[in-house]
């Protein structure tokens, strides 16, 4: 059993941006930025949001956090997106979500101008995924793709299993491993909450890619002899002998499952750290197609 390390495969990427951005700030004097907009106080956006800035400065990337007050009315937020989507210092703009509750999150989102969206939450990247166009492909899904292929795993022919239909991670990974391209051109069946009986689905997985959101879900008895498992959950349960009293684990049962993969990823250090990995990534793709054009 190998230990697919998103940790490290994570460091080597953003190592790559850095040297790649120094080559830009040589040749062109300019670099890619990334605009990040915080609306209110949400202990744990404010969180995620220092973590992408920290990501940005360590590669010589250009950011801004654009720290908004909670009360903020929509018209106002979609003036200061669309000031952004003509910035031309800004090649990335991200709105960390959850919004507050009076402003709508499908109209904001549809405000951030495609070119631009290095989220990948756009319907129109959303629907260039799905029809197999080159596009933006959201953070989470895209790291999966490449711990795969990073890995050299196989996915041409296999029979990928993803347990979640969420818009941010089941949907968009199960349309990525079905493009009929390197990397994917995979057989592909999706579960959800109404499926009667999991197991029946999950035991038919090479792949089986978990997002979930439940602790330790996913259970031995529930998958074949070298699986591939991909475990995108992150759930905090209670462990009285860490100090914070608590510690995370994924949606796999790692302990057992482990001993029946044939690669697993841990949680944490498995593709959570690719996250952020893949937005430098598409914000520095997005700044190369803006300069092309
Ligand atoms: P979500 O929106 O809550 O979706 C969970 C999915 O799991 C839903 O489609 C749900 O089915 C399905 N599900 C729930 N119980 C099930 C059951 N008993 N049997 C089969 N399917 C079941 O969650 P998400 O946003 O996709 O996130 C999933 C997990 O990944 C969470 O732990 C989250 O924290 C983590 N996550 C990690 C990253 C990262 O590493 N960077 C990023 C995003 C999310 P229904 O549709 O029928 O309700």
């Amino acid at each position: 059993m190998q230990i697919i390390d998103g940790k490290k495969t994570a460091s080597e990427i953003r190592a790559e941006l850095k040297v790649k951005i120094s080559e830009l700030r040589e040749s062109l004097n300019e670099v890619p930025g990334l605009v990040t907009i915080l609306v209110g106080e949400n202990p744990a956006s404010k969180v995620y949001v220092n973590m992408k800035i920290k990501a940005c400065a360590e590669i010589g990337m250009n950011s801004k956090l654009e720290k908004l007050d909670e009360n903020i009315s929509q018209e106002e937020l979609l003036s200061i997106i669309e000031s952004y989507n003509k910035n031309p210092l800004f090649h990335g703009i991200l709105v960390q979500l959850p919004l507050p509750e009076h402003i709508d999150e499908d109209i904001v989102i549809e405000s951030i101008s495609p070119a631009k969206d290095v989220d990948g939450f756009h319907p129109v990247s959303v629907g260039k995924l799905v029809i197999g166009k080159d596009t933006f492909k959201s953070c989470t899904p895209y790291g999966i793709v490449e711990l795969l292929r990073r890995y050299n795993i196989e996915t041409k022919g296999k029979h990928v299993v993803v347990v979640g239909r969420s818009n941010i991670v089941g949907k968009p990974i199960a349309n990525l491993m079905l493009q009929k391209e390197e990397g994917a051109n995979s057989i592909v069946t999706i579960c959800h909450s109404a499926a009667h009986d999991l197991s029946y689905f999950t035991k038919q997985a090479d792949i089986l890619i978990a997002a979930i959101g439940r602790a330790n879900f996913i259970t031995e008895d529930m998958v074949k002899e070298n699986v591939v498992i991909i475990d995108v959950g992150i759930n905090s349960i209670d462990d009285p002998s860490s100090k914070k009293g608590y510690r995370l684990v994924g949606d796999v049962d790692f302990e057992n499952v482990s001993k029946k993969a044939s690669y697993i990823t841990p949680v944490p250090g498995g593709v959570g750290p690719m996250t952020i990995a893949m937005l430098l990534t598409n914000t520095f793709r997005a700044f190369q197609k803006i300069k092309s054009k």
